[in-house]
């Protein structure tokens, strides 16, 4: 049984431990909760391994930000590398839900651009798929988060909203006096996967600014409150606090099943007739390394040597400026305006590629840490910034780091308390990258300038992990087909962030739920052909709107189609 807010009071399926079941998914987070919904409604028997809890919004999460230090995946890791990435609270979620139950919840789409990079700019990679591919599978997505935003979005391909704009918070007029003042476009009140009027059982957002720490309220999508209660009642399984250590592969060269740890150490085998893994941009690679066996000594789906590179981490630095009239940046849900007006390539600058300028609203310990790592402040003079919160605004830019072979995650000599080999994560920036990002940096401070702020400051930081397992059409060169479908083992997926071979300048969480869903309805067009046959079939599947949760069946006001 869990919490009031999903509504929920049947009690779970729960498959015996010696049934072989359809599908296991390794990860119940952004990726694995579409999947496990999709599937369970199509009538598959599915079993979805968490590593984290089954939170109950009600009881587990407080609206307190220290308080919310358990959403995060902080068991050990190692970074290296010559600009080593933060790992932490900075990149994935644990438990169900994943990384959506503390995102921002920015849901701006991939521009057409982003799937032929190296056609167009001779850079990065191509996706094996088209923005006309994925297009279907963000409409039909931005109606199950749901997503608010304006009517008429002007980048990449233009669209609008079916929720309606929130209204600004503090850091959001900043952001738009400053863009008006140098003339450039800004998007107000969205798009962001936070209600601004109610759906289904859920309630509007109360805008009291905790998105980040796990939206007590409800308002703010996760896969937890929007496509989890489905999964559950079609008869999905969640076995939560299971950590699942490594991925069988049986003598006819099919995977039989994953082997996973309790919450009290013992271990297990569950069977399956074909796994997802679902695990994030730095947990997936570290699994199919951790799987390695023989004739697969570099672990599985690994002949291309590709597993675990082109990770990709998208610079995030945050630029704080402050006002003379109080901002509150607290009295608002971080995500709320946005300008993609520098995405794209521009022959004019010295780098390929683009960035973005969002909104950002960190509460007064994140807030705290950026103070110490911009000004170096401390003891009283760190008390003195935090005394003056009210007083700042925080723009965050997100900069498109380009995919490289050296940028990798492997396996350390260090072992979690499974005695897992743990991932290390070696990251570098390149000259294009370092071009990018200073610019970026100079075009937000200029923003925060021409708002009004008196003082600008800024910490370099990366956010949101994506790459490492990425999609492609040569076998060669890539882990995975434009399914999802390892190239060397036909009932073995990955489904999650690290399938992506670039990643543009938008938050990468609406692409990965939309992957998701595509994956699924080609799961279920396929059918049992995936239990019994290696042949491929490259066929697109038609999407299938009607097996979406039915909270999206005539709710909503739809605005532009
Ligand atoms: C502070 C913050 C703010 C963000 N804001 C935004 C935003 O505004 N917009 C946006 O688009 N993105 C945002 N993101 C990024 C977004 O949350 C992630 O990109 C996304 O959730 C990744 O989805 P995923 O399916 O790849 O992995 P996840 O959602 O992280 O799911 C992976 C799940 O797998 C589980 N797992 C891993 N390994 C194992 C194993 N071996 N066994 C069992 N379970 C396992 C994990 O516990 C986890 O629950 C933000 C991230 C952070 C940190
Ligand atoms: S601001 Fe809105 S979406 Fe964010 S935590 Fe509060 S109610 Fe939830």
């Amino acid at each position: 049984m869990i919490g009031s807010l999903q509504s929920i009071d049947l009690p779970m399926r729960r498959f015996r431990e010696y049934e072989e079941v359809d599908y296991a998914i390794v990860g119940v987070g952004s990726a694995g909760g579409v999947l496990l919904q999709r599937l369970a409604r199509a009538g598959f028997n599915v079993v979805g391994l968490e590593a984290g809890p089954f939170w109950d919004t009600e009881r587990d999460w407080v609206s307190d930000e220290a308080g919310s230090h358990e959403l995060y995946w902080t068991e050990p890791r190692v970074t290296g590398g010559s600009d080593p990435l933060a790992l932490g609270a900075n990149n994935c979620g644990k438990g169900v839900g994943g990384g959506s139950v503390h995102w921002a919840a920015f849901t701006p789409r991939l521009h057409p651009s982003d799937f032929e990079v190296y056609t167009r700019d001779g850079v990065g990679a191509d996706w094996p798929i088209t923005y006309e591919d994925i297009k279907p599978y963000y409409e039909q997505l931005e109606l199950e988060m749901p997503v608010a935003g304006p009517a008429y979005y002007p980048w990449g391909h233009p669209h609008g909203y079916a929720y309606g704009p929130h209204p600004m918070g503090g850091v959001g007029d900043a952001l738009i006096k400053g863009c008006t003042a140098l003339n450039i476009p800004v998007s107000i009140g969205g798009p962001v996967a936070i209600l601004s009027g109610s759906h289904g059982d859920r309630p509007h957002c109360i805008y009291r600014g905790f998105c980040i720490q796990g939206c007590k309220v409800g308002a703010k999508a996760s896969t937890l409150v929007t496509h989890v209660p489905d999964a559950l009642k079609k008869g999905a399984e969640i076995r939560d606090l299971c950590m699942v250590s490594r991925v069988e592969l049986g003598q006819n060269g099919r995977v039989t099943g994953v082997h996973y740890y309790d919450i009290d150490g013992h271990t297990h085998f569950q069977r399956a007739k074909a796994v997802i893994l679902s695990g994030y941009a730095i947990e997936t690679p570290r699994l199919l390394l951790n799987s390695a066996c023989p004739g697969f000594e570099h672990g599985l789906a690994n002949s291309s040597g590709t597993v675990g590179r082109y990770l990709m981490a998208q610079a995030g630095n945050v630029v704080m400026g402050r006002f003379d009239q109080p901002v509150r940046m607290y009295k608002a849900p971080p995500a709320h305006a946005l300008t993609e007006e520098f995405y794209e390539t521009n022959p004019e600058n010295d780098f390929a590629r683009g960035f973005a300028i969002q909104t950002v609203g960190p509460l007064p310990v994140a807030f705290g840490k950026q103070m110490i790592a911009a000004k170096k402040a401390w003891g009283w003079g760190l008390r003195r910034e935090m005394m003056d919160y009210n007083h700042w605004a925080a723009f965050g830019l997100l900069g498109e780091i380009l995919p490289w072979k050296d940028n990798r995650v492997t396996l350390s000599e260090d072992k979690d308390r499974f005695g897992l080999p743990v991932a290390h994560v070696s990251f570098h920036l390149h000259e294009n990258d370092k071009r990018l990002i200073k610019a970026a940096k100079e075009k937000t401070e200029a923003v925060m300038h021409a708002a009004g702020a008196t003082e600008v400051v800024q910490e370099a930081r990366y956010a949101h992990l994506v790459g490492a397992c990425r999609m492609g059409a040569d076998p060669r060169t890539s882990v995975v087909d434009k399914f999802g479908r390892t190239h060397d083992i036909a009932n073995l997926f990955v489904c999650d962030g690290s399938v992506f071979p670039t990643q543009g300048s938008a938050n990468p969480g609406l692409t990965i739920q939309a992957l998701a869903a595509r994956t699924a309805d080609y799961l279920i067009t396929q059918g049992d052909k995936i239990f019994t046959s290696n042949e491929r079939d490259m066929a697109s599947a038609p999407i299938r709107r009607e097996l979406a949760p039915p909270e999206t069946w005539g709710k909503g006001v739809p605005r532009l189609k």
